[in-house]
Formats: C-alpha cells, sequence, structure tokens
C-alpha cells in the first residue's frame, strides 16, 4: 500500500485539476482551495467515574461565498485538523453542484463514541456545542449529522444552543429528529441520492441497472439505505456489503434491508445468514460487479487497489473515498467514477429543505421532500454531463469541480471583496 493520502491535500488537488477549465487568476484560486478560519478546540468532561477526559475538537469554515458554512460533525479516532478542513472544502463545492444556497464547513471530535456512556456522549456533545455557539447559527454556520452522529446529536446540539440564546432557532442545525424540528426524509437523504445518481448514470451510459451487480462497502446511514433503495427501487442485485467487521457475499443477491436488521442486532453485518461466503474489505473493493459503491471513509481506495478494481461504475458515498492517485489509474482505465459531491449530495439537499421549513414553521410530506430531493440531483447530474461534454474534460469528478468552482467564483465576483 502507498503512503496514506492527506486529504486535504487530495482536495487542492481536485481544485487545481478543475482550474483548468476555468477563468481564474491564481489569487483567487488560493482563496478558493483554504479554509476562511478552523476552530480548534479541547473538550474536557467528566467521565461516569469522576475522572476527567479531553478531547480533541475542530470547526472548519471553507468558504461562505454563497451563503451561510453547511456541513456536518463526525465524531472517530482519526479526525484531525487536515480532514476537517479537507472535508469543509468538499462541501463548499457539494453545495454549489447541487446549486444550494449555502457555502462550506465541517466539524469533528476525535473520539471513538464506542467508548463512552451515552451520559459521557451527551456531556461531550453540549460542551462541543457551547464552544460552537458564538460561531454557528440560523445565518452563520449550520452543522449536520456525518460519521457516528445522528439525530441524538443534533438534538442535543440544538437544546444548548437554543438555552444558551434564551431563544427557539431550529434551523441551526440539521438532521433533527422529527419531533425536534427534522425534516421528513432527511434519514434517508444521503442513500436516496445514491441510488439516484446511479440510476442517472447507468442511464446516461447506456446500461442496465436492473438486475446489475453491486457491492456496497460501509453500511451505515448511506450504505445501508443506498443498497435497500437500489434493490426495492431499480431492482439491482446488490451481491456484497461490508463493515469494518468484514464482508458478506451472495452472487444470487443479499436481502439489504435483512442485512441491515442483522447489523442492528449484532453490531456487524458479517455472520449474516443469507450469504454465501465472507470476504475481505479489499476483496470486496475489487469484485467484478457492475457498480461498485465506497461508502465509508476517506481513501478506501488508494492508486494501488485501483488497479484491481473490476466495476464499470463508482459511485461514491463516501466524502473522499479515492485518493487522487486512484482517480488518475482508474480514469486512464476507463471506469466511470461519480463524486461524492454529487452522489452523496442528497443528505446537505434535504438539510437545505429541513432548514428552509424551520425558517417558515411549515412542514412537508415524505412525498414533497422526495420529489424536490430527485428534481436536485437530476439538474445536478444534467449539468454535470453539460460541462463534461462541453469542455472535454477526462472524467466526472473534474466536471463536478468545474461546475461547483464556477458557481462560486460567480458569486464572489458579484459580491467583490470587502474592504
Ligand atoms: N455530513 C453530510 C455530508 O457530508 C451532510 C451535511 C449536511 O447535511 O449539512 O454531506
Amino acid at each position: 500500500m502507498s503512503e496514506e493520502a492527506n486529504p486535504f491535500e487530495s482536495l487542492q488537488e481536485q481544485i487545481r485539476d478543475a482550474a483548468e477549465y476555468v477563468d481564474a487568476d491564481d489569487g483567487v484560486l488560493r482563496r478558493l482551495s483554504r479554509p476562511e478560519r478552523v476552530l480548534e478546540t479541547n473538550l474536557t468532561i467528566e467521565r461516569d467515574d469522576g475522572t476527567l477526559d479531553t478531547f480533541r475538537a475542530y470547526r472548519s469554515q471553507f468558504n461562505g461565498d454563497r451563503g451561510p458554512y453547511k456541513g456536518g460533525i463526525r465524531y472517530h479516532p482519526g479526525v484531525d485538523k487536515d480532514e476537517v478542513k479537507a472535508l469543509s472544502g468538499w462541501m463548499v463545492y457539494k453545495t454549489a453542484v447541487v446549486d444550494i444556497p449555502y457555502g462550506g464547513g465541517k466539524g469533528g471530535i476525535a473520539v471513538d463514541p464506542r467508548d463512552l456512556s451515552m451520559d459521557e456522549l451527551e456531556r461531550l456533545t453540549r460542551s462541543f456545542a457551547k464552544e460552537l455557539r458564538p460561531v454557528i447559527g440560523e445565518d452563520q454556520d449550520i452543522p449536520a449529522p456525518d460519521v457516528n452522529t445522528g439525530q441524538r446529536e443534533m438534538n442535543w446540539i440544538k437544546d444548548t444552543y437554543e438555552k444558551l440564546e434564551n431563544t427557539t432557532a431550529p434551523g441551526v442545525i440539521t438532521g433533527k429528529a422529527i419531533d425536534s424540528g427534522g425534516s421528513e426524509g432527511r434519514v434517508e437523504a444521503t442513500g436516496r441520492s445514491v441510488m439516484l445518481t446511479s440510476r442517472e448514470a447507468f442511464d446516461y451510459l447506456g446500461k442496465r441497472i436492473e438486475g446489475a451487480s453491486v457491492a456496497v462497502q460501509g453500511y451505515g446511514n448511506a450504505g445501508s439505505v443506498a443498497a435497500k433503495l437500489l434493490e426495492s427501487e431499480l431492482g439491482a442485485n446488490v451481491v456484497a456489503v461490508s463493515d469494518s467487521s468484514g464482508a458478506v457475499y451472495h452472487e444470487g443477491g443479499l436481502d439489504a434491508a435483512a442485512v441491515r436488521d442483522h447489523k442492528d442486532e449484532t453490531g456487524a453485518v458479517t455472520g449474516y445468514d443469507g450469504a454465501k461466503e465472507e470476504l475481505t474489505n479489499e476483496e470486496l473493493l475489487t469484485l467484478d460487479v457492475d457498480l461498485l459503491i465506497p461508502a465509508a471513509l476517506e481513501n478506501a481506495i488508494d492508486g494501488d487497489l485501483a488497479h484491481d478494481v473490476q466495476a464499470d461504475v463508482v459511485v461514491e458515498a463516501a466524502n473522499g473515498p479515492l485518493t487522487p492517485d486512484a482517480d488518475d489509474v482508474l480514469t486512464e482505465r476507463g471506469v466511470h467514477v461519480f463524486p461524492d459531491i454529487l452522489a452523496n449530495a442528497g443528505g446537505v439537499t434535504v438539510s437545505y429543505f429541513e432548514w428552509v421549513q424551520n425558517r417558515q414553521r411549515f412542514y412537508w410530506a415524505e412525498e414533497k421532500v422526495n420529489e424536490e430531493l430527485e428534481r436536485h440531483i437530476v439538474d445536478a447530474f444534467d449539468g454535470l454531463i453539460q460541462a463534461y461534454e462541453s469542455y472535454d474534460i477526462p472524467n466526472f469528478r473534474t466536471a463536478a469541480y468545474v461546475v461547483g468552482l464556477q458557481r462560486v467564483l460567480k458569486s464572489y465576483r458579484e459580491g467583490g471583496s470587502w474592504p
């Protein structure tokens, strides 16, 4: 394996690749390649046994030219400053590709949440919310869930913020539970946009999605929902899925929802009795399938492994699952990669709908949420293809960055800079 890619350097390379097709001078590009500011803080909490523990936490506000900073908060031992900076930059281009009125941000705490009790997690989350309070707000910066966070953490952050501000401001954070001001369809939104992107991609490439074989790496919220919807809405054949415990495989097809139930019960996809074989993570990533969906963390496929990928199409549910080296190899080998900043943008798109509903205090039916989401993803897909074809761009990732970069540049230029 080659040395692990630094995600922040990967982001900068992706922006540089796109800049070749965009009219922008170096000064402006430098501005759009690094965060405006990063909050770095230490959160000290009392453990249940009375001892103190300290955790490093970050919030990166990358760019706000198109609107308030927007992006999730992750809890993971691998969280560090460069990772959060990269993730916040990817959000800038993601919100621009789907054309929602936000900039990009991201936060995280370097912690393994499995090591904490629920009370400890609540104290840690509220402590982070207190640190974030001066820099977030319905019109400033709007966090959301990411790896290992969900409705529960969002509800705690909203409550802490509202109590400290002595107000109600449900739009300060998205991904909340329905009774705390969440939106119908938000939990499934990331997986739904992966399904929609796969549908559009196969259609564009002249391939049949019905019956197509699919492997999914990572079986959290994004991967498991994508697998379920690919099966139930498009008739695709999900043959392999994995998580940190390993992978399960059945060439005749797994039942994606049943594997999810098994994981909910036992904590792992392995041991699912509808599988024929168990595989390693690497074996899953190199299976000969029609569609591969990396849905775990960054750098799942590097330049070495990319030589062995046998899928025809890759649709990224995770953020940054391919290193730039992997991208080069796959482009060269004619594997079609549909990038994270389009494919997983359903999450932030429905976060936008949640925020709109919060601001209006008027809530939508799930049907309307899904219809609007489909429109945004299909329009974004078409915009990306238009750029890909008209500028003769070598791959879909660079095409997505070209669209995103053009939109950010346009609002920056229209606003000018002050002072
Ligand atoms: N964490 C998700 C992402 O990476 C969602 C962000 C949001 O809803 O703001 O896109």
